[in-house]
């Protein structure tokens, strides 16, 4: 059993960190929004800062927002990357799972291994419920020897534990995944918008099209969300902001053009103009029913 650190404990954090306490690990815990009572109750033990977490953990995993959030985290005031250099003598793993961008992984990458510790990025996707299941598809990029390190410990939080290719390369993947779903997310509601306003039966549609070609994840559990209007988070508009910004950055540096990524980043824009930023991902369709005048 080893000794786990944990920063970020936010919707995906809490229950990933859970499942590892039951897996028989002791974690080290940090969260900004303060570690629930709940961990601490299955035996979690609260830190005060990332170097702390660092010193005590010989494996440390950051489930944080967004790309400043692990750069923070891992070299700002305090950071892990002092708790490593204070532990010099063994060699930790660093695992980031979440959705950053991924250049900066790679750079985060070699600065982590010139400290003499590993790095693996391991973004997920499968939603707050797949957190709650263990049910996570987690996408790693990793030296082999060091995925083989920390495998058993992804599998605690996830059903597909996926090695894509070397540091960056798990980014690299969850990006690919985000288009898809994001883009399908739009298309969900475009298509429910426009059966609404045909005056049709939205379920009945919804229904019968998770029988053919249009099945999907998407289909079923966001237009679920749109036709129900549950637009309590789940994956917040921020956040998905936050994923096509990283989409289209990435993009640009490798000089291509993804028009329809751009598109449903600027109908988040606005939902986030509008105040949505807190809301679930699926109200997106909120935009599009006011551009339809719905
Ligand atoms: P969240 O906002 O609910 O949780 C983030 C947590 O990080 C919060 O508890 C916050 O207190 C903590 N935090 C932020 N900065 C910190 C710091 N400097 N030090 C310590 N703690 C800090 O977000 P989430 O929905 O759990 O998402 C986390 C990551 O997982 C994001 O990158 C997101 O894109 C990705 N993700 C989310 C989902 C989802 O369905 N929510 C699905 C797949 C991937």
């Amino acid at each position: 059993m080893a000794n786990i650190g944990f920063i970020g404990l936010g919707i995906m954090g809490k229950p990933m960190a859970e499942h590892l306490i039951r897996g028989g690990h002791t974690l080290f815990l940090l969260t900004r929004s303060g570690v629930s009572e709940d961990l601490v109750a299955l035996g979690g033990i609260v830190c005060t800062t990332p170097q702390e977490v660092a010193q005590q953990a010989e494996i440390i995993i950051t489930m944080l927002p967004d790309t400043p959030d692990v750069e923070k985290v891992l070299f700002g005031n305090n950071s892990i990357a002092a708790g490593l250099t204070d532990s010099s003598e063994v060699r930790k793993v660093i695992i980031d799972m979440s959705t950053i961008s991924p250049l900066a992984t790679q750079q985060f990458a070699i600065k982590i291994n010139e400290l003499g510790h590993d790095y693996v990025d391991a973004p997920v996707s499968g939603g707050d419920i797949g957190a709650q299941n263990a049910a996570l598809t987690i996408m790693v990029g990793a030296d082999e020897a060091v995925f083989s390190k920390v495998k058993s410990i992804l599998e605690l939080m996830g059903k597909q534990v996926t090695l894509i290719g070397g540091n960056g390369a798990g980014q690299v993947c969850k990006i690919a995944n985000q288009i898809i779903v994001a883009l399908t997310i739009e298309a969900v509601g475009e298509a429910l918008l426009f059966v609404s306003k045909a005056g049709v039966d939205p379920e009945k549609v919804r229904q019968a099209l998770m029988g053919g070609f249009a099945a999907s994840r998407v289909l079923e559990v966001h237009g679920e969300r749109m036709i129900n209007r549950r637009f309590d988070p789940g994956f917040r508009i921020e956040l998905q902001q936050k994923d096509l910004d990283i989409v289209l950055a990435s993009a640009s540096a490798l000089g291509i053009s993804l028009p329809n990524a751009a598109t449903t980043h600027e109908l988040y824009n606005a939902c986030v103009a509008h105040g949505g930023a807190k809301w679930d991902n699926s109200a997106i369709v909120k935009m599009l029913e006011k551009l339809a005048n719905h």
